[in-house]
């Protein structure tokens, strides 16, 4: 089938799953998250309720959590799962908790992503796991090493029990046939992690690609950097997996920038960021012998280039090779066309208790109201969809 300019215009594939209900809970949902006093006041009372171990509501797991996550376990993700399934996409799981601090918080995050990886081995459409390596390691052990500071013998057997654990899921993730997506973070600790990262790439992707590093085209010196480990990779005769996304910490990494007086690593405008990222897109393209690759956005105009540039270079439109994911619950009008026209398309979906999960849910709800227009593209089709309906 043609690619036409309007295919992600298509609301009855993008919205098939979803009931008369569930489309205007959505709306309700979105016209609450496009408004950024909401927002705010729903994360501080969130919060607060976290805080002072509050029970949470059921409604919050009826109608915020149900659209953005799988469910609390495995058997309640995997109805989410067949049920993506039935519109042929594939699941890109993450445990959705954050930003622990204590070395049995860590462990604790293992042993979950290691149940998760079999769960994923025994599922075919979930094709990868995502993980932050700050699930399972001190954000300021990484900060430590980057700024070059001499660790203290503790801090080096820290260091060791973190590789120890990421070597555990590579392990896992090789032995299962599971990808494993690591998240990129913020600038100031992600040197040490793109070493880790590049380390278990060269040791587990010579056959198949298990591990994945994350790509962050806003930052001016990636697409150099993705240049640099194609070459790497091709040395080594391993493959490159590239998790391409345009970066979730804009605001932070100016914060901070401008704070500490030096200069932001971060594009100045939009327009130079989706350069690269399509920039990004053609690179892995044309190297496509050496990379596995995700187009990890809800850029319609990305999405687009890169359907239609595989077209054109002539890679089969579900190569394992290349694949497309957008947030459960944002983004159907992309990844359900995607899926029809015959692309590996993905959601990344959360999965976790509800209380464990709301700090993502929140960091979410506030990204949306940053994200340009996304929250009213998001409420527009909805609507478009519910008149459609209408007049059925
Ligand atoms: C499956 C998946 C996995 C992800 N994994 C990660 C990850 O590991 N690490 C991570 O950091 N993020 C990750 N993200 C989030 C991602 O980086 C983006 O924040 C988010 O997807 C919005 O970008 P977009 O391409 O979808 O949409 P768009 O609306 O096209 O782009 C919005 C993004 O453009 C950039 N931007 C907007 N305005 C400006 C400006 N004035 N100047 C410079 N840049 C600007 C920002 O990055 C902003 O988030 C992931 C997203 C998805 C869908």
């Amino acid at each position: 089938m043609e690619i036409s300019p309007d295919i992600f215009e298509d609301t009855q594939t993008a919205f098939a799953n979803l009931s008369n209900g569930d489309l205007q809970k959505a709306k309700a949902l979105f016209t609450l998250v496009g408004n950024n006093s909401l927002v705010n006041l729903g994360s501080t009372l969130a919060n607060l309720a976290l805080s002072l171990h509050l029970p949470v509501s059921p409604l919050f797991k009826f109608s915020v959590y149900n659209h953005f996550c799988g469910g609390e376990t495995f058997s309640e993700c995997k109805k989410t799962i067949q049920k993506l399934e039935t519109s042929h996409v594939g699941v890109l799981l993450n445990y959705g908790v954050e930003l622990k601090e204590t070395e049995e918080d860590f462990d604790k995050t293992i042993t979950k992503n290691l149940e998760a990886i079999e769960f994923a081995g025994k599922n075919k459409s979930v094709k990868a796991l995502c993980i932050k390596i700050t699930g399972f390691a001190r954000f300021f052990l990484f900060e430590k090493i980057q700024l070059g500071e001499k660790l203290s013998i503790e801090e080096r057997k820290e260091l060791a029990a973190v590789k120890k654990r990421f070597e555990k899921l590579c392990d896992a993730a090789l032995k299962n046939e599971v990808s494993l997506y690591v998240d990129a973070e913020e600038s100031w600790i992600q040197n040490p992690l793109d070493e880790l990262v590049e380390e278990a790439m060269a040791k587990y992707n010579g056959e198949c690609c298990t591990v994945f590093n994350t790509f962050q085209l806003y930052r001016c010196d990636r697409l150099e950097y993705l240049l640099q480990q194609i070459e790497k990779a091709k040395a080594g005769n391993y493959f490159l997996g590239a998790k391409l996304v345009r970066g979730a910490y804009m605001e932070k990494e100016r914060e901070r920038a401008t704070e500490m007086n030096y200069t932001s690593p971060i594009h100045k405008n939009k327009k130079t960021v989706d350069k690269d990222f399509d920039e990004a897109i053609k690179i892995c393209l044309s190297t496509i012998a050496h990379v596995y690759f995700c187009v990890a956005s809800h850029s319609e105009s990305s999405n687009l280039f890169a359907m239609k540039q595989m077209d054109k270079l002539k890679i089969a439109r579900n190569s394992d090779r290349v694949f497309f994911s957008q947030l459960y619950g944002m983004g159907d009008n992309m990844t359900f066309n995607q899926a029809k026209l015959g692309f590996n398309a993905t959601k990344y979906l959360p999965y976790g208790p509800v209380r464990d999960v709301i700090p993502y849910l929140m960091r979410r709800a506030q990204e949306n109201t940053s994200v340009a227009g996304q929250t009213g593209r998001e409420l527009l089709l909805i609507k478009k969809e519910i008149e459609r309906r209408k007049n059925c």
